[in-house]
């Protein structure tokens, strides 16, 4: 029988709530226009022109906002133990219409049991974790992640499919050593686990390693290079021509990513917009969020999306990179990542105000926008969270209506 499929999708007494009236992008089904959306228990149960909200227990309205799914930020910081500079995801992702978050290898195998226990299971917010080669993860300690000693692919892998629902993918980074033997264990855990992997690799080590295209190499179709707009990790733009280096786009064309990581001093105004003009945007619009950057760059996805956009970027295509791209770069798409009814009701909804903004790069270089997106409302899967100062009302109800904790 294969009449399951689409009953079981559609709501058997209605909706839980109906977003009216906002302007839905969708970019995985390519849907950019006013719509309203139906959610039902925790599922979305309809996107379409308008939804007859009888019935319906909360209805919610949307004008003059974008509802797009719940943002995807493929690389964050979040589990504390490791690490004293690491932040609690539901405290700055969810305000920020962010309601997955992937930890770019905080942990390693031998500490991810605590990360789950301590954060990933009493969070909000989806916590998802690429898997540092390191066992150990980014620790602090004399060799930290240049511990080769501690960079088992087996271990790695093992953990990596002992729990495939939370764990991503494998990551590498700060490592000072000679060569490429950290990335090689990392792409050989992820190639033992079928996962990608997530290289955060600078080129001012004294590792020796005098080229990019070198490390780019062993790099495999679906890896992600994170931190492309510094150019103390990536020679994305030659310094001499100013032009975008031959073996960035050979890259991209054999199909490795390459991911925003905007962090405390990886997103620089000059090899941005010299990149962005030769038509080399994000794949992925990472914040590699920690307290150094969300305090110093107020970063978060939003503010990454206006940066993006005053470089020329336009609204559906930044949804884009922070919705379907990720999701697929995790292996999680169509799980999440987009409205398609039937899916988890993981939904943003934003204002895009329009003005002079001053947008600050990692080194405090300010930048001009003229378009400043802020989130308005978040929500998994029926557990809706809301900027700080926005109350609780009598109906008729508005985004701006709901405080913190409303559910079924
Ligand atoms: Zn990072």
């Amino acid at each position: 029988m294969f009449i399951g499929v689409h009953v079981w999708l559609l709501p058997l007494q209605g909706y839980d709530l109906v977003l009216k009236g906002g302007h839905v992008i969708d970019p995985a089904h390519g849907i950019d226009r006013v719509m309203d959306v139906g959610v039902a228990g925790t599922r979305i149960a309809r996107v379409a022109e308008s939804i007859l909200p009888g019935g319906a227990k909360t209805v919610v309205e949307a004008r003059g906002l974008y509802v797009t799914p719940g943002l995807v930020d493929l690389h964050m910081h979040v589990y504390r133990n490791a690490r004293q500079s690491t932040l609690f995801p539901d405290d700055v992702a969810l305000i920020a219409g962010t309601t997955t978050v992937v930890d770019a290898g905080t942990s390693g195998w031998r500490t991810f049991e605590d990360f789950k226990a301590t954060i990933i299971d009493k969070s909000q917010t989806r916590v998802l974790a690429f898997l540092n080669i390191v066992g150990q993860g980014m620790k602090d300690g004399a060799l930290g992640e240049s511990n080769e000693r501690d960079m088992d692919p087996a271990a790695t892998a093992a953990k990596i499919q002992q729990y495939p629902n939370v764990i991503v993918g494998v990551k590498t980074a700060h490592y000072r050593n000679k060569g490429f033997t950290a990335l090689k264990r990392a792409v050989e855990a992820g190639r033992l686990s079928r996962t990608p992997v997530l290289v955060d690799n600078s080129i001012l080590t004294g590792s020796g390693r005098t080229t990019r295209e070198k490390l780019l190499d062993v790099m495999r179709p679906g890896d992600l290079h994170t931190h492309m707009y510094n150019d103390e990790q990536l020679e994305l733009v030659d310094r001499a021509s100013r032009k975008l280096t031959e073996a960035v786009i050979e890259a991209r064309k054999r199909g490795v990513l390459f991911d925003l990581g905007h962090g405390g001093g990886s997103f620089l105004w000059p090899v941005a917009a010299q990149a962005m003009r030769q038509g080399f945007p994000p794949d992925t619009i990472g914040t590699d969020l920690h307290p150094g950057s969300v305090l110093m760059m107020r970063v978060n996805v939003p503010n990454c999306i206006s940066k993006l956009m005053s470089l020329g970027m336009t609204l559906p295509d930044a949804i884009r990179r922070v919705t379907v791209n990720p999701a697929q770069a995790i292996h999680r798409f169509p799980e999440i990542g987009t409205l398609e009814e039937g899916r988890t009701a993981d939904i943003a909804v934003f204002a895009l105000e329009t003005g002079a903004f001053a947008f600050a790069d990692s080194r405090y270089r300010k930048n001009l926008g003229t378009r400043c997106a802020t989130a308005r409302l978040s929500m998994i899967a029926m557990g809706c969270r809301f900027p700080p100062g926005m109350r609780r009302r009598p109906a008729p109800r508005r985004v701006s209506d709901f405080g913190i904790g409303f559910g079924p």
